[in-house]
């Protein structure tokens, strides 16, 4: 049976895979580590694990992802985000496991028109999009037989993200700002567990930098509006600029990520965002 070792198991997407695996466990044997079981910072303890365990696949979930608090702690972000990927690929390469990867838009500075394509120029914009850029340079320079995703606005029934915070203010407060002049692509982590697993079952194996996000174009304004709809509330949303919410670290303006690459390598197809997000409102007003 092959061996999938997934480390930063309690993040949103490890939980994501941890929930999918039940769906494989007659195929694949799953090996979930969670920060406390391995740090990716550490080089000495990636080998030994990856030696002992000798996964077919290894996926990446762990990462620093506090994208404001990156710009005061530069050093423990590119540690997270660009050494220890580096350390998982080259553990890969000794066991022959492959690396699956994942990265973000905010590699590319949002200042164009057109979505980006995966051999689009990078130019992060702060600290977290930097590390991230030198995570995926690591990953490639130790072990060209990875698989990097780069996804974007990530967020699901577990943790902290984007439509649980909406949720939670739509219950506390008669009025909200959010901003409407950042473009992007929301996305369900549950699909992207999904379309990681549909990667491992391919008889392909294409290697290299793939985007994967569900499709559609929205902002956070709009995004924020149809959780509301959707969720039923009736909470006033007011439109604001990036100006009016000014954050530490600055954000793409538009970082639509291009979808035909993993589609016509592996045959994936992502959902609409608005179809996806329903389906994560249900889980959560499920499970209150
Ligand atoms: P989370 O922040 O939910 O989870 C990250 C996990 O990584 C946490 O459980 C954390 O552990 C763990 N971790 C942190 N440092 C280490 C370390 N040194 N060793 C091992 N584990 C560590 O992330 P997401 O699930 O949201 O993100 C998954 C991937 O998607 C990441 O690569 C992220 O950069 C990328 N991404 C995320 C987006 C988003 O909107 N969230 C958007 C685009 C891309 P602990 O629980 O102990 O803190």
């Amino acid at each position: 049976m092959k061996k999938i070792l997934v480390v930063g198991a309690n993040g949103q997407l490890g939980k994501c895979l941890q929930k999918l695996s039940s769906d494989y466990d007659w195929s694949y044997n799953f090996i979930f580590l969670a920060s406390g079981d391995l740090d990716i910072t550490d080089s000495g303890a990636v080998l030994s694990v990856l030696e002992e365990e000798k996964p077919h696949f290894c996926i990446n979930a762990a990462a620093y992802t506090a994208v404001d608090l990156a710009e005061q702690e530069a050093a423990q972000t590119f540690a997270v985000n660009a050494d220890g990927p580096g350390n998982l690929a080259q553990a890969c390469r000794e066991v022959g496991a492959v690396l699956i990867h994942i990265s973000t838009d905010y590699v590319f500075d949002g200042d164009t028109e057109i979505s980006y394509d995966e051999d689009n120029f990078t130019n992060p914009n702060g600290i977290y999009g930097a590390s991230k850029l030198k995570g995926e340079q690591q990953v490639m320079e130790s072990n060209p037989k990875s698989v990097i995703i780069r996804t974007s606005w990530l967020y699901s029934e577990y943790n902290k993200n984007f439509v649980k915070t909406m949720l939670h203010l739509f219950s506390e407060r008669e009025e909200i700002g959010v901003v409407n002049d950042q473009f992007g692509q929301p996305t369900n982590a549950n699909d992207l567990a999904e379309a990681i697993m549909q990667i491992i079952e391919s008889d392909k194996r294409v290697y290299g930098v793939f985007h994967f996000s569900n499709y559609g174009e929205t902002t956070w304004f709009h995004f924020a509006r149809k959780i509301a709809e959707l969720s039923g509330s009736d909470i006033k949303i007011k439109a604001l600029t990036t100006a009016e919410y000014p954050t530490p670290a600055a954000r793409p303006r538009r970082s639509t990520l291009a979808l035909d690459r993993i589609e016509s390598a592996y045959g994936i197809e992502p959902r609409y965002w608005e179809n996806s997000l329903q389906e994560c409102l249900q889980t959560i007003m499920v499970s209150k």
